[in-house]
């Protein structure tokens, strides 16, 4: 199909932007994604934070969305989401990567959390409270085990909306963390005036640690802040043995990262979830 065009300008106008027109082309098959069966969800494990792997127990997962294309195999999520995001095909997707997560976690036999990702779109702009509550409602997954990741910022696009929608979330017994901190435009006084239950340290503060004193100092206030203002605390991006320990030694309380588990196909992580009997 030929997108939008006005006057003279097609889309095959040779000056036209080649990565525009590679958009226009990803939007089309993107649409057809969902019916075709090419969106899939890896799983990557969240585990508290202690000195090794081994006594770090895993305590829940995050989705993350894949998208094979036909053509071009994997596409990055951050390739694509934008692209969903600025088409309004976020809501649909959004939605069948929330069923698509609570469906599986549904069925694990551990009851551990399953964290999900809601978009700035999604999140402001869709019926996102009854969305929840219907999906939870269908796959039968306890509340308490679902964990919704907002990034920073979105909320502060419109303040009373923004906080209304978290109240009516966390009324429906599910948890909300503050994805990226530390990334965009955070400031203290956001953290103190949304009910967040728990905040995501950026991976780009956590990358530097044992490298990067600043790194290291503000890891150590995010944990203080949080903690004092009641919030736990996840690390994003661990890689290494040496911030695993920095972590445990300043009391984060979960970890999620290389160092701990990859995103992969759920079949992957059957022991974890309590599908098989291996430790
Ligand atoms: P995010 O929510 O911050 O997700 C974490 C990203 O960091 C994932 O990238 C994950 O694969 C990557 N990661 C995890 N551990 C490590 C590590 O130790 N080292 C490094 N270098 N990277 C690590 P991914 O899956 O490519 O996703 C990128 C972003 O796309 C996500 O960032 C999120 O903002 C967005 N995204 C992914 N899935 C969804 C989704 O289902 N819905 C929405 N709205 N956004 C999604
Ligand atoms: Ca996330
Ligand atoms: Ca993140
Ligand atoms: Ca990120």
């Amino acid at each position: 199909a030929k997108a939008k065009s006005r006057g003279s300008i097609s889309v095959y106008e040779p000056e036209m932007d080649a990565q525009i027109r590679d958009r226009r082309v990803l939007h089309q098959d993107l649409s057809l994604a969902i019916r075709n069966g090419e969106l899939s969800l890896h799983y990557q494990p969240q585990a508290v934070a202690r000195h090794t792997v081994a006594e770090s127990e895993v305590i829940g997962f995050e989705a993350l969305a894949r998208w094979l294309h036909p053509v071009r195999g994997f596409v990055p999520p951050g390739d694509f989401i934008p692209i969903a995001e600025e088409s309004g095909l976020i809501v649909e997707m959004g939605e069948w990567i929330l069923r698509e997560a609570c469906r599986e976690a549904a069925s694990w036999p551990k009851p551990l959390q399953i964290a999900v990702n809601l978009s700035p779109a999604q999140f402001m702009h869709g019926d996102v409270v009854g969305l929840v509550h219907s999906i939870l409602i269908e796959t039968g997954l306890a509340p308490g085990r679902l964990e919704l990741e907002i990034t920073e910022g979105v909320l502060i696009e419109d303040f009373d909306r923004g906080l209304a929608l978290l109240r009516r979330l966390k009324a429906l017994g599910v948890r909300v963390s503050m994805d990226d901190f530390g990334s965009g435009y955070s400031s203290l006084s956001y953290l103190q005036a949304f009910p967040f239950d728990k905040i995501k340290i950026d991976r780009a503060f956590v990358m530097h640690l044992g490298r990067n004193p600043q790194s290291a100092s503000i890891v150590r206030a995010v944990v203080g802040l949080g903690h004092g203002l009641g919030m736990s605390i996840v690390a994003e991006g661990v890689e290494t043995q040496e911030q695993l320990g920095f972590l445990a030694d300043e009391d984060c309380d979960a970890v999620q990262g290389y160092f701990i588990g990859k995103p992969a196909p759920i079949g992957q992580y059957s022991a974890l979830v309590g599908r098989t009997n291996a430790p």
